[in-house]
């Protein structure tokens, strides 16, 4: 009886169990997020790969400044909101606060350029996306030509009809549409077949490689070769180096994003590039 306390109290005490403390604790912390108005967006510029100093589109990205524990990544609690129904809860938070931002800059006289979100899979499942932004755009009055969403080929793997009809309902609204971390995913062909696709984002994984790694290197040529083919405009996301830059820029990708020309920027700092696109 000793014996079996003893490794219950082992279990007990296991990694397991201090995960899934850990993200219980997360989840509780994060919903009073929401509630306290804790979570803003930054925005990461996007510049032309041939005209690196021309700022042409920014990813809006999620933030939380926990009050107890400082910034949390997004790496982190994204996953974590993934399993429960706050990620769906978080995906009309960043609608809103991203209308909000634009509707500031666009009063205030400035032109944004077009703006991508995320959208997770759950949140996109869930068959009210399309609608719910089309409501809050309104109410913001911004127009659908401004922003792009943002989604991983994982949200496809169920083939649900749902997504495609959310998908179709953004085309058609004028929305457009960006495939996320391509290459990470399965059947890239079928889908970018398929899909109403405006633009392809090549991961960083790969990007990381560029100058060094031939099997990255494959991957992008493909990848670059396939948006070619489709039509679609190309975003290298993670660019670091200026041999990355260079490898892009000679392979024909569109536009650049990564800490090399620019970090995600709070709202007041993108909005200082709005003031002189020339100065990057
Ligand atoms: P992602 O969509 O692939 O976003 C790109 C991530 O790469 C961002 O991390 C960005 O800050 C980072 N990044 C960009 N350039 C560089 C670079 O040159 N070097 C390095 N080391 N990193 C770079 P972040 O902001 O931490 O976001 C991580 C992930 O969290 C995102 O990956 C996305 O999957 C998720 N995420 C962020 N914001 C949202 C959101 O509003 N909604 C949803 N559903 N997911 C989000
Ligand atoms: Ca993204
Ligand atoms: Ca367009
Ligand atoms: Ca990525």
């Amino acid at each position: 009886a000793k014996e079996d306390g003893r490794n219950r109290l082992r279990l007990y005490d296991s990694g397991l169990h201090q995960c899934l403390l850990r993200e219980a604790t997360l989840e509780t912390a994060l919903r009073r997020a929401l509630t306290n108005d804790e979570l803003r967006l930054v925005y990461q510029p996007q510049f032309d790969a041939s005209t690196p100093e021309r700022l042409v589109g920014a990813e809006a990205l999620l933030r939380w400044q926990d009050p107890e524990n400082g910034p949390i990544s997004p790496g982190q609690f994204i996953p974590v909101a993934e399993k429960s129904d706050l990620i769906t809860e978080l995906g009309w938070r960043v609608q809103e606060l991203l209308c909000k931002d634009l509707q500031r800059w666009l009063a205030a006289g400035f032109a944004p350029p077009v703006i991508s979100f995320n959208v997770s899979p759950k949140t996109f499942r869930e068959g009210q996306f399309a609608a719910r932004l089309h409501e809050v755009m309104t109410r913001y009055h911004i127009s659908p030509g401004q922003l792009q969403v943002e989604f991983t080929e994982g949200t496809l793997t169920d083939r649900s009809d749902i997504v495609f009809q959310e998908i179709q309902a953004l085309q058609k609204a004028g929305v457009d549409l960006a495939i996320d971390d391509f290459g990470t995913g399965y059947s890239s062909l079928e889908n970018l077949k398929r899909l109403p696709l405006a633009e392809l984002k090549i991961d960083k994984t790969f990007v990381d490689g560029l100058g060094n790694n031939e099997h990255d290197e494959a991957i992008a040529r493909a990848s670059l070769a396939m948006a070619q083919a489709f039509g679609l405009r190309t975003v290298a996301e993670g660019v670091e180096t200026p041999s990355q830059l260079a490898w892009l820029q000679a392979h024909g990708c569109d536009r650049i994003q990564g800490f090399l020309l620019a970090r995600p920027l709070e709202a007041e700092d993108f909005q200082a590039m709005l003031h002189n696109p020339d100065t990057a």
